[in-house]
């Protein structure tokens, strides 16, 4: 502090600051320098028109570790005589409003900011000198915790005691800016995640029209199919039994002819209608299998049997293969002869020229095999997954000249699922087809299968 009249200058440090050389070259100074100013400008400051008059002179002064900031108060002492220039001074110590006068400032406010506003990113604050443009020429003072980088949010020039500095204030952790980016991105990527749900329900949508028109499609071929399938049997049968009836048959081998049409229409008949029964109870979730200890070696024969006159009639070379000596598997017999039935059945139907069926049974590892094969007109490889779907039918001209209900094959493949074990085809369009029936040997798998089927 000091004391300026026209006699000469007191000043008083505290005795604590006076280890340091910068100040008491300062104080040396100073004397010298309040003495030649306020001879000169003394009067300005008696005639100051501020409050309590009072003026601040902000200056950056030296002290041991740098340059600090510090102001200086001006004011003529009360009672002393208007002509008479008696000023008196007080300069704060630079080192104690950097240390503790500015950042307990600051931690005061935030701590009462705190208390009024609740939620969101906590407060930052700083004071600083320099205009604050670029945070290259920010010259921070004291700052608060979590001030972390970079420029104020909001400033505001600390004017009349401490100018020229400002105090900035900010967000912890993020700026402004970075928070609007945050929530630009964040837009962004729910835009993408919604656009994205559209696109893909779009495609779901199409894809599931698509597929229940496609259903739609199969649904009323299989109805005109099936219709078809039972009027020529009917007629047939209805045909050769008015024959028969008005007794104009006259030779026994005609006769003959005429019983066996009439048997293997019916036969037609029975085995359509099976499959379509099945295919309804499987609908309907009512299918149930009878499991039993079997030879199935037994079994194919049996079935083969009832087949091979129908099969030599037709001109094809049945070739068959069946192992001796198969363990028991454990299955139904019915489903399995209807398995056997409806592949035996399909290869007579696709083969044109080369009239060829083999049929082996044998096993293979924990596996029995049933192959049916013939050297028919094969299947296309893009319709080889689909023709195990339900009224599935293949786009080849003698399948469409072919009279069926594309329902043999699902159930072949079911039923081979319900006994643990599965359907698979190879085949060469224009060099036949083979087609596979795995069973599982033992009766383990079972329950599991079961619980899928
Ligand atoms: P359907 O024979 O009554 O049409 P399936 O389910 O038995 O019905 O067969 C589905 C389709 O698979 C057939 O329409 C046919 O296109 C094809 N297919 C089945 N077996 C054979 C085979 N042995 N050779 C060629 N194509 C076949």
């Amino acid at each position: 502090m000091f004391i300026y009249d026209d006699k000469g200058v007191v000043l008083r440090t505290h005795p604590n600051l006076l280890h340091d050389p910068y100040v008491q070259e300062e104080i040396e100074k100073g004397i010298e320098g309040y003495k030649a100013w306020f001879k000169v400008d003394g009067k300005f400051f008696v005639e100051s028109k501020k409050p309590h008059k009072i003026t601040y002179y902000p200056s950056f002064v030296k002290r041991i570790g740098g340059e600090f900031y510090t102001t200086t108060a001006i004011f003529p002492l009360p009672g002393a005589s208007k002509d008479h220039v008696v000023l008196g001074g007080a300069t704060f110590d630079p080192i104690y409003l950097k240390k503790s006068f500015f950042p307990e400032m600051i931690e005061e406010v935030l701590a009462q900011k705190l208390a009024e506003y609740q939620g969101g990113n906590p407060l930052a604050m700083m004071v600083y000198s320099g205009d604050g443009e670029s945070s290259m020429d920010l010259k921070p003072i004291a700052y608060s915790n979590g001030w972390g980088e970079g420029k104020p949010e909001v400033s505001r020039k600390l004017e009349m005691v401490f100018s020229p500095l400002s105090l900035g204030i900010k967000y912890q952790g993020t700026s402004v800016k970075q928070l609007g980016e945050q929530w630009v991105h964040r837009s962004f990527i729910i835009l993408c995640i919604l656009s994205l749900l559209i696109i893909g329900g779009l495609i779901l949508t199409k894809r599931i029209v698509g597929k229940e028109m496609a259903v739609a499609r199969l649904k009323s071929d299989f109805v005109s199919n099936v219709s078809h399938e039972l009027r020529t049997p009917l007629a047939l049968i209805r045909l050769y039994a008015e024959t028969l009836e008005l007794g104009r048959i006259t030779t026994q081998d005609k006769k003959d002819q005429y019983y066996r049409i009439i048997r293997k229409e019916s036969e037609r008949l029975t085995a359509l209608i099976n499959n379509i029964l099945d295919f309804s109870r499987i609908e309907a979730g009512r299918k149930e299998y009878e499991f039993r200890e079997t030879d199935i070696a037994e079994l194919v024969r049996n079935t083969l049997d009832s087949y091979r006159y129908q099969v030599e009639q037709q001109g094809f070379e049945l070739k068959e293969s069946i192992e001796s000596n198969l363990p028991e598997v454990y299955v139904d017999r019915e489903a399995i002869a209807r398995a056997l039935v409806n592949l035996v059945n399909n290869a007579l139907k696709y083969s044109n020229q080369e009239k060829f069926l083999g049929v082996k049974l044998y096993k293979d590892n924990s596996l029995v095999k049933l192959e049916v094969e013939d050297h028919g007109i094969g299947i296309a490889r893009r319709d080889q997954a689909k023709i195990f779907e339900k009224f599935y039918r293949a786009g080849d001209p003698l399948v469409h000249n072919t009279k069926g209900s594309g329902l043999g094959l699902s159930l072949v493949q079911h039923i081979s699922r319900a006994h643990g074990g599965h359907i698979e085809v190879e085949s060469t369009p224009g060099r036949g087809s083979k087609f596979i029936l795995s069973l599982p040997l033992g009766s383990r798998h079972l329950e599991q299968a079961h619980g899928a089927a």
